[in-house]
């Protein structure tokens, strides 16, 4: 089932959210819905809290783009990127490597933003899986990008926290147009299903 994602000014994007204690049936339908969810969004990743659920809880999906990491390791063993996708993860702890790189990041949550983000390039992420499995993945590029941005969310972080200060100057008016971009939409939308229902009647 494709959920309605959270945007920005939702007070449940600043949630530190707690760790999952168990993982349930529940968990395992929610994992589901929300793969769906970035899918339908075209996202590279959404975490729990951009459905409106405070746990540590976010999936990622770079199947599309195996060159864009250049190593990808699951406790020491080299794995082919796409095999691990879509990755589903639990209360995500990650090591950063010393250099950064900048990188174009757009998010779900602010919908038709994108800004430079620094970022440690390299990472290592200890994770636990939807069958209980705890791993170390160890990786760069858009993956370590992804892993990074999910798990901020898990920490009520967002990627406008990050942008330069020049950028910050300009992020209301952007928030702005980014409203009044939606509201146009919702407009649009709730035309065509008046439209709709007259031919329909
Ligand atoms: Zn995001």
């Amino acid at each position: 089932m494709v959920l309605p994602i959270v945007i920005y000014g939702d007070p449940v994007l600043r949630v530190d959210c707690p760790p999952v204690t168990e993982v349930t049936a529940d968990i395992h339908s929610l994992a589901h819905d929300m793969i769906e969810t970035m899918h339908d969004a075209e996202g590279v990743g959404l975490a729990a809290p951009q459905i409106g659920v405070a746990l540590q809880l976010a999936v990622i999906d770079v199947a599309h783009a195996p060159e864009l990491q250049s190593y990808c390791r699951v406790d020491g063993q080299e794995v082919p990127v796409a095999e691990l996708m879509p990755l589903v993860f639990i209360n995500p702890e990650i090591t950063f490597g010393k250099a950064r790189e900048e990188s174009t990041e757009g998010c779900l949550s602010f919908p038709g933003l994108r800004y430079q983000i620094k970022r440690p390039a390299q990472i290592s992420a200890r994770l636990t899986l939807l069958d209980g499995r705890s791993i170390t993945l160890e990786t760069d590029g858009l993956l370590a990008r992804a892993l990074q941005h999910e798990t901020d969310h898990l920490h009520g972080r967002l990627f406008i926290d990050r942008i330069s200060s020049a950028d910050k100057l300009t992020l209301k008016r952007r928030l702005r147009e980014m409203y009044e971009d939606i509201e146009e939409e919702e407009r649009e939308a709730r035309r065509a299903a008046r439209a709709a229902a007259r031919q329909a009647g």
